[in-house]
């Protein structure tokens, strides 16, 4: 059966859904989808006819080269058609089971995730997605450490649900406080817009140390019972840490009996040219949290690596949590297809190369040329471009009025970049380039070229 698409479609659902037009699918929207942050009044969101690669089409036909990776988890691109065939397959096989059973999907997955974590974090919590793993890993480092205090870092983002929303130090924080008890935020480093007045990475990661060590102090090192931190931040704006930051905060760790916690929810899985960001500086976590680039959100699916130490706590002991969905053998396979992919393919190579060779080097020179562009920074298929009115005095493109109203630069930037067939990810006064790993030097060189034009917008702001 052909549909408006041209797909072929072997069910009727299927047909029924792909026969919609435009109007029928905004319409469906805007009648009965309550939307994730936004003013259900105030947005039109636009309907997504098809994907595949790097590029997504709207019903009008038009082609969107995405550097966005939808919110940074299409690591490995739309459509792939081994990770789509094993979900048909595992869908034929057996759709669903609960994680009590043992599944064969769910355990060679877990090996497969483990295999290219660091060494000795050799056990998998499967979870729905970032939030329920960052909630599920702060579970386990309490009953680990019979400690009940967590500090995060305020330039951070860790999820939505209660707990994960309490550890989040950014403004999203906000509505949902007072939150958990027991969460203690600092500063984590950021040497252009520096907590600490530092001029220079050195500067700033010995300062950062210092604040850290003195927080523990004042809250009680023998409280604490983790550190959370994103290896590298990143909606708060691809913060990449001076080198010896994290080191630092592991020997911290160490000296108190403190856990680690990496949430590597959006920076794991080849988004910073490396397995889990963590390789880059080689330090061990005691846990890290994933989700996103796993499978690239093909079915959800995240989850919590956990060292053979704190595996051992629940050797006799239950451990008190649980998801209905965890380990759900269709998001498992789409995570063994996934991952073996990126073997297969040089995946994780081509993040690195594309970052070192062709998104690093061209942004720098779009830096020398457009006074809007305050800083760049980043690694692999993770960057920002921090654009500013001032290079001086580093004032921000105010994406925002004093009403928390958007304001034109940043939107006439992002319409600048939709008119030209990219699709940006603008957050505040950045645009982060975040295309999928698998984007080719060409498709990367294409993008950055409309990114060049439409910052000409963006330099009538200055
Ligand atoms: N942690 C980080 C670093 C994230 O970027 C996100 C989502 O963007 C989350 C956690 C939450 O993940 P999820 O939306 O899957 O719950």
């Amino acid at each position: 059966m052909t549909t408006t698409h041209g797909l072929d479609s072997g069910s009727a659902v299927g047909a029924r859904l792909d026969a919609l037009s435009e109007q029928e699918v905004r319409a469906l929207d805007r009648s009965h989808v309550f939307h994730s942050w936004s003013a259900q009044g105030a947005i039109d969101p636009l309907p997504i006819a098809r994907a595949q690669g790097s590029h997504f089409w709207d019903y009008s036909g038009k082609r969107y080269l995405d550097f966005s990776s939808q919110l940074v988890n299409i690591n490995i691109g739309y459509q792939h058609p081994k990770i789509i065939a094993a979900i048909q397959e595992q869908a034929a096989r057996l759709a669903t089971i609960q994680p009590a059973f043992a599944n064969d999907a769910r355990g060679e997955a877990a090996r497969l995730i483990t295999a290219v974590a660091p060494d000795g974090l050799n056990y998998v919590f499967f979870t729905n997605g970032g939030a329920e793993a960052n909630e599920n890993a702060i579970r386990m480092a309490r009953l680990h450490t019979g400690r009940h205090k967590v500090l995060a870092t305020y330039r951070s983002y860790h999820g939505a649900t209660a707990g994960a929303i309490t550890l989040t130090g950014d403004p999203r924080r906000w509505p949902s406080e007072p939150g958990q008890p027991g969460i203690v935020h600092f500063w984590g480093p950021y040497t252009y817009r520096s907590a600490f007045h530092s001029e220079t990475d050195e500067q700033e990661r010995d300062r950062a140390l210092a604040h850290l060590r003195d927080t523990l102090m004042v809250e009680g090192a023998h409280t604490v019972a983790a550190i959370i931190l994103e290896t590298v931040v990143g909606t708060n704006g691809i913060l990449v840490p001076p080198d010896g930051y994290l080191e630092g905060v592991r020997r911290l760790c160490d000296e108190h009996g403190i856990m680690l916690i990496a949430d590597e929810v959006m920076a794991g899985f080849g988004r910073c040219g490396e397995w889990f960001a963590v390789d880059h500086w080689g330090v061990t976590p005691d846990l890290i949290t994933f989700a996103k680039g796993v499978n690239s959100g093909y079915v959800p699916l995240g989850g919590v690596i956990l060292s053979d130490t704190i595996r051992a706590t629940f050797d006799q002991r239950p451990f008190p949590g649980g998801l209905t969905y965890s380990g759900h053998p269709l998001a498992c396979a789409s995570a063994v297809a996934s991952i073996t992919a990126f073997h297969e393919e040089g995946i994780v190579d081509n993040a690195r190369r594309l970052g070192e060779d062709v998104i690093g080097p061209r942004l720098r020179e779009l830096q020398e040329k457009h006074p809007s562009i305050g800083d760049v920074r980043g690694l692999g298929v993770f960057w920002a471009v921090e654009l500013v009115r001032n290079r001086e005095t580093r004032e921000p493109l105010v994406p925002y009025n004093a009403a928390g109203e958007a304001v034109k630069p940043m939107l006439a930037f992002a319409a600048a970049c939709k008119e030209r067939g990219l699709w940006p990810f603008v957050h505040f006064n950045r645009t982060h380039v975040v295309p999928p790993c698998t984007t080719t030097p060409d498709e990367a060189e294409e993008g950055l070229a409309i990114l060049d034009e439409a910052l000409t917008v963006a330099d009538q702001f200055v």
